[in-house]
């Protein structure tokens, strides 16, 4: 059993380099022995395969990640961690500590300069208070990576996972999966982290697809389809649609009947392939 799942430990280390938890920064740390090493072996870590961290905290996930993997590079903004990841980390000599913020990093060019060769994964667990942005981060910028493992709070993973079409799917669920197939892979109770938060999270895992499962007649306005269809969630389709597109209802009225949908659907009951027929109407408006 690692060190870093002994809380006495972990209080120990973080108490010595005067750390203290930041609510902000959505820290909670993981001390369930049961959670890392297995979600370490399903990000697909390992002699061959690199690893990019984000948020390592004290470093329970990156010392598995090390054991499986050729390299791991952990990215942590907050400035007082890596004097604490140099200590419990100080067993691995294939770990990178990047201090930096994840949503400003050039990824492209770090997996160029880290990972010259082979395959690599993301393997994390979120800050709640960027989890779409991070991932939505992630999927556009199309990065050559694998798959992405990650920890959010259980509703996030329920609404990433969620099937478009289906009562549950927000337009997180539409984007993730064009760029990829998203699957649930257990559940984490609030009582394995520290401090515990107030709600459960999940792990979910995101294999990136090489295609899409469907042709968009353009990219973009398909993404301001799906965001402008959800904007308003209680309205019906043809409303958020003549709000977010900033169209006559009547035009968006018609072009749903073009794309054989009924007037008074909502957002949440269209599939990846009705979001397809829309965007090509709204793009042959012109
Ligand atoms: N991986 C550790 C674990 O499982 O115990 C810590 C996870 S904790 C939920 C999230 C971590 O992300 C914290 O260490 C926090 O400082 C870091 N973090 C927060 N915002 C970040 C950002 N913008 N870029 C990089 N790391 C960030």
């Amino acid at each position: 059993m690692s060190k870093l799942t002994d809380i006495n430990y972990v209080k120990g280390v973080l108490s010595k380099h005067g750390f203290t938890f930041s609510k902000a920064l959505g820290q909670n740390f993981l001390v369930n022995p049961s959670v890392c090493p297995k979600m370490a072996s399903f990000s697909g870590a390992d002699a061959q395969t690199g690893v990019i961290e984000i948020g390592p905290g004290a470093g329970v996930l990156t010392h598995e990640l090390a054991l499986l993997s050729y390299k791991v590079v952990a990215v942590e903004v907050d400035k007082r961690l890596p004097a604490v990841l140099a200590e419990t980390l100080s067993e691995h000599d294939n770990i990178t500590v990047i201090n930096d913020d994840a949503m400003k990093m050039d990824f492209h060019r770090l997996i160029q300069e880290e990972f010259p060769t082979g395959e690599v994964v993301v393997c994390a667990n979120l800050p709640y208070y960027i989890t779409s942005p991070i991932l939505m981060r992630l999927l556009e910028e199309r990065l050559p990576v694998k798959a992405i493992t990650v920890m959010v709070q259980k509703e996030a993973a329920d609404r990433i996972c969620a099937e478009p079409g289906t009562r549950a799917s927000g337009a997180i669920s539409a984007a993730v999966h064009y760029y990829c197939e998203p699957e649930h892979l257990f559940k984490v109770s609030a009582g394995s982290f520290l401090p515990a938060p107030k709600v459960d999270s999940s792990v979910i895992r995101l294999k990136i697809r090489k295609e899409p499962p469907i042709q968009a007649a353009d990219e973009r306005l398909f993404f301001k389809v799906v965001r402008a269809a959800f904007l308003q969630r209680r309205k019906t389709l043809s409303n958020s649609l003549s709000a977010g597109l900033s169209l006559p209802k009547a035009t968006v009225t018609e072009l749903l009947v073009s794309a054989g949908i009924p007037d008074k659907a909502r957002a949440e009951e269209m599939t990846m392939q009705q979001f397809a027929d829309i965007t090509a109407a709204v793009y042959a408006l012109g």
